[in-house]
C-alpha cells in the first residue's frame, strides 16, 4: 500500500534518514534485529537513548522546555516508520513514555525538576508496579498496602511480572491505601527507590529462557509521603492515565511491514521439496492473508493520525490496533518458526541433525525463531488482555 505525503513530509524523511544512516552502527542494527522479547537489550537501548538525547529527538512527545520535539503526528509517524525501516532500537518506555507524561499531568515542580532530566538522561532507569498475584485484568483488586506512620508510608506486599526491575533503581507503583471504600477508591500511587530496606526482586524466567520479568516483595518498606503522586486514594485516575500511554503506543504498521519483508526473505531461501517455501500456495496464502491484515492496520494507524491531527484523540481505535497488531504478530512468528523448523530448536544450528547435509537456515532466523514464537504469545496478556480489549470494543463501538 502507498501512502502519500506532503513534499515537507518527505524532506522531514530524509533528514531523519541521513540521520539514521549516520548513526546507527551495522551491530547496533542487528542486535536490535535479533530482539525476541517485549524490550531491546538495556544496554543498546540505553546507548540509542543517549545518541538521541544529544541529537535531540529522544522524546518527540514530551514539551518543547522539557526536551520535546514540536513534530507534527505524521513526522511522528515518519520517524516511527524510518526507525523501523533502519532496524534501530526500541527505547525502553517505562519513564520516558510512561511515568513522563504522568509526572507532567500530575507531579508536583519538585518531582518534576527531580526525576524528568534523570529519565531523560538515563541516570534512572524505572519499572512499572501494577499487576500483582491476585490483580491483572482486575487492577484495582490490588493489596499492596501503605499505612502512614509520620512522614512517611509503610509499604508491604508483592508486585508480578514487574519487567526490568533486576535493571531499575526506581518502581512507580500503585498501592492500597485506604480498603473501607469501593476499590477503586482507596489506591495511591508511589514513587519508591529500589534500594530501600525491605525490598526484594526474585527473577521470573520465561519459557523462552529469558529472564524479562520478576516479582517484587515488600516488606515494611518506609517511602516518604512526598514520592506521592497525585492526592492519597486518587491514584487509580493516575494509573488510567498512565496507562493510555502504555496502551496508546506508537504505530506498529511500520515494524511489522519490515518483519514481513523479513520473513518473505526466509521463505524465498529456504526449500520445502526442493521448491523455494514462498512457492508454496498455501504458505504463500497465509503470508498474502497478514500482509492485507498489516494494510488495514496501517490504514487505521493513518485514520488515528489524521484524528490526532486535528487535536483528537486515539479512542477506542488502540483498542483495535493493539488485538490486530499482536494477532499480525504472533501469526508472522508462527510461518518464521514454520520456516526454519527444525532449525528453530534451541541450539539446532551448533549441533548435527541426524547428519543431514541441508544448507542451514542462517542464525540470524533460526536462533531467534523459537524465543519469537513464545515471547509473542505473551503480548495478547500484556498491556490489557485481548479479551479485555475485546471488551472495550464491545462496549465502546458496538454498545453492547
Ligand atoms: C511479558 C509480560 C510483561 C509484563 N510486564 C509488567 C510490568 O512491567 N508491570 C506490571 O505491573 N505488569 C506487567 N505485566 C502483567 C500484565 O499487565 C498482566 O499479565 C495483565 O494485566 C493480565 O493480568 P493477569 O496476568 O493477572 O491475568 P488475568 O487478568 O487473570 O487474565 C487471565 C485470562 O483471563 C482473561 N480475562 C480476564 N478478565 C476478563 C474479562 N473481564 N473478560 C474476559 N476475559 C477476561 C484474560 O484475557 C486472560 O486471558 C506483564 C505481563 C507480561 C506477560
Amino acid at each position: 500500500m502507498n501512502i502519500e505525503f506532503s513534499a515537507e513530509d518527505e524532506a522531514f524523511r530524509a533528514q531523519v534518514q541521513t540521520f539514521l544512516d549516520s548513526s546507527l552502527t551495522p551491530e547496533m542494527r542487528r542486535e536490535a534485529e535479533r530482539t525476541t522479547t517485549v524490550f531491546a537489550d538495556k544496554d543498546l537501548a540505553m546507548r540509542w537513548q543517549h545518541m538521541l538525547v544529544d541529537k535531540g529527538w529522544a522524546v518527540p512527545a514530551w514539551p518543547i522546555e522539557h526536551g520535546g520535539v514540536d513534530w507534527t503526528p505524521n513526522q511522528k509517524y515518519i520517524w516511527g516508520q524510518e526507525c523501523a525501516k533502519a532496524h534501530a532500537p526500541g527505547l525502553i518506555p517505562l519513564g520516558l513514555r510512561m511515568l513522563a507524561p504522568v509526572l507532567f499531568k500530575y507531579g508536583t515542580a519538585e518531582q518534576k525538576a527531580e526525576y524528568l532530566p534523570k529519565i531523560l538522561s538515563g541516570e534512572q532507569y524505572w519499572c512499572q508496579g501494577y499487576s500483582e498475584p491476585g490483580a491483572g485484568s482486575d487492577l484495582s483488586s490490588l493489596k499492596t498496602s501503605a499505612v502512614k506512620e509520620g512522614d512517611d508510608y509503610i509499604v508491604n506486599g508483592t508486585k508480578i511480572w514487574t519487567t526490568h526491575a533486576q535493571f531499575a533503581d526506581h518502581i512507580f507503583c500503585l498501592v492500597r491505601t485506604d480498603t473501607s471504600v469501593k476499590p477503586q477508591a482507596g489506591i495511591t500511587f508511589l514513587l519508591i527507590p529500589m534500594d530501600l530496606p525491605g525490598i526484594k526482586v526474585d527473577p521470573i524466567i520465561t519459557m523462552a529462557d529469558d529472564h524479562e520479568v520478576n516479582q517484587v516483595f515488600f516488606d515494611d518498606v518506609r517511602v516518604p509521603q512526598s514520592n506521592r503522586v497525585g492526592p492519597e486514594n486518587e491514584g487509580w485516575t493516575v494509573a488510567k492515565y498512565l496507562l493510555e500511554f502504555e496502551r496508546g503506543g506508537g504505530g506498529s504498521a511500520p515494524g511489522i511491514i519490515e518483519a514481513l519483508k523479513s520473513l518473505k526473505h526466509l521463505a524465498s531461501q529456504e526449500k520445502d521439496g526442493g521448491q523455494p517455501l514462498i512457492e508454496d500456495p498455501s504458505f504463500a496464502a497465509r503470508i498474502a492473508e497478514l500482509e492485507i491484515r498489516t494494510d488495514a492496520l496501517q490504514l487505521q494507524e493513518l485514520m488515528t493520525l489524521e484524528r490526532l491531527s486535528s487535536g483528537g484523540s486515539p479512542g477506542p481505535a488502540s483498542s483495535l490496533a493493539k488485538n490486530s497488531s499482536v494477532e499480525i504478530n504472533q501469526g508472522l512468528s508462527e510461518l518464521r518458526l514454520e520456516a526454519v523448523h527444525y532449525y528453530g530448536l534451541p541450539n539446532a544450528n551448533k549441533i548435527s541433525l541426524n547428519g543431514c547435509n541441508e544448507t542451514w537456515v542462517s542464525e540470524d532466523y533460526s536462533e531467534t525463531a523459537m524465543a519469537r514464537y513464545l515471547n509473542g504469545r505473551a503480548a495478547s496478556v500484556f498491556g490489557g488482555s485481548r479479551e479485555v480489549q475485546k471488551n472495550i470494543i464491545a462496549k465502546v463501538v458496538l454498545g453492547l
